[in-house]
């Protein structure tokens, strides 16, 4: 086989195009593979696909391609232009390219292939590429995957929150709970930046949505409940919030305690903040004896974090109506507590105690869809990187979008 024949073949060329030379230069470790259209057939319009006559051939153009054998590798050609009655002189797209792109449709393949395992900065040192010409094929692939996407509204939605980079900026994620990929990403965390989602769908669609899963944010809450039929009895304010906020208060507790102590000379409380935090069961086994003993101690941090514990029962419960009697004796019981942070949270809760309860309908959580939080997390571990969050955007696009990022041939 003749190296023009091999790379006719591995180009994939077919009939109407033929390589007309192969140079290869060992010295620079480079390939470059002329490639001429065969003149004696018909041509179509790029614009309407209807046939047009050849017109001429554009200035030459190159294109990097997969490498040959660790050589950098150049695809070459002078495209053919067409002329059409209904739009005149047009170029015509290369079948190994898309249009306006210095890549062929295999290498963009294998850099978005690359692009999925690390970030741009790696795929740049493995491929060869810059970190302009990187982000532009993370752009293109998200723009194309957003063009074929089907939009519809799935029945259960995530709707999260994810600050940008360490500033008190924030994206709101909308995720699809059941194929667990992010559909939407806007700015902020208002009113508006919900709304913008709802806003694409009609009131079949919106009617459509099974249940919300949320934080207790009113923002999200008020454009769920302007949007959503039946609203009240959808949204699910999510568990692990719930949880949080509560350990948060722990929190407050024994920082409080901890600096009255302190000023007494009393330093038991240091270096425990884990251990009050932590799921009783994580606590590893060198330390649990040394939290036996503090929780032995009258402290209000210990009381605390009882009330903490006390609530996790709240969600094995099979029933609503069962986990709402639970709920009513744990206020009471945090309610009474002398401890001011302990008594907000358990007041917060039951203002939105009946849409923590539609929990047990639904059984959704932010982290219901596996893997997907991780996944999440990776971007934003790779989004101290990023220069801005038209970036950060992309990436969990990219990543996160569940999209068909792949370019095809015009053929297909
Ligand atoms: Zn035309």
């Amino acid at each position: 086989m003749k190296d023009t024949e091999l790379y006719t073949a591995l180009l994939g060329l077919g009939n109407d195009w033929r390589v007309t030379e192969v140079k290869l230069d060992l010295a620079t470790k480079r390939v470059d593979v002329r490639v001429e259209a065969v003149r004696d057939r018909e041509w179509q319009c790029a614009v309407c696909r209807q046939p047009a006559a050849f017109y001429d051939l554009a200035e030459e153009q190159t294109w990097r391609h997969l490498d040959t054998c660790d050589c950098r590798t150049y695809v070459h050609a002078r495209l053919p232009r067409t002329k059409c009655s209904q739009h005149n002189v047009r170029q015509i797209v290369a079948p190994w390219a898309g249009p306006r792109s210095s890549f062929t449709l295999q290498l963009e393949s294998r850099l978005i292939d690359t692009l999925k395992e690390c970030d741009v900065t790696g795929c740049g040192r493995l491929l060869g590429i810059s970190w302009d010409q990187g982000w532009h094929v993370v752009e293109k692939a998200v723009a194309r995957g957003l063009a074929r996407k089907q939009w519809r509204i799935p029945p259960y939605i995530g709707i999260d929150e994810k600050s940008f980079a360490k500033r008190h900026t924030y994206e709101t994620l909308v995720c699809d709970l059941r194929r667990g990929t992010v559909e939407y990403v806007v700015e902020d965390r208002s009113q508006d930046s919900l709304e913008a989602y709802y806003r694409q769908f009609d009131e079949k669609a919106l009617k459509n949505v099974q249940a919300v899963a949320m934080d207790m944010w009113d923002p999200y809450i008020a454009a769920t409940r302007r949007f959503i039929p039946g609203a009240e009895d959808k949204i699910v304010f999510d568990r692990f919030h719930v949880t949080r906020l509560v350990t948060e208060a722990v929190d407050k507790v024994r920082k409080q305690e901890h600096k009255a102590l302190m000023e007494e000379g009393d330093d038991r409380l240091k270096w425990t903040r884990y251990l009050w935090l932590a799921n009783k069961e994580n606590i590893p086994e060198w330390r649990q004896g040394e939290f036996a003993a503090l929780r032995q101690m009258s402290l209000r941090t210990g009381r605390a974090w009882a009330i903490k514990e006390a609530l996790r029962q709240f969600w094995d419960f099979i029933y609503a109506q069962n986990a709402r009697k639970f709920f009513q004796r744990w206020y009471f019981w945090a309610t009474h507590s002398r401890l001011p942070p302990i008594i907000r949270v358990a007041k917060t809760l039951k203002v939105h105690l009946q849409n923590i309860l539609t929990y047990f309908r639904h059984r959704i959580t932010n982290a219901t869809a596996e893997g997907l939080n991780s996944k999440i997390q990776m971007v934003k571990e790779m989004a101290c990187g990023f220069r801005n969050r038209t970036h950060y955007k992309l990436a969990i696009y990219f990543h996160c979008g569940g999209l068909n990022l792949y370019p095809h041939p015009l053929s297909s």
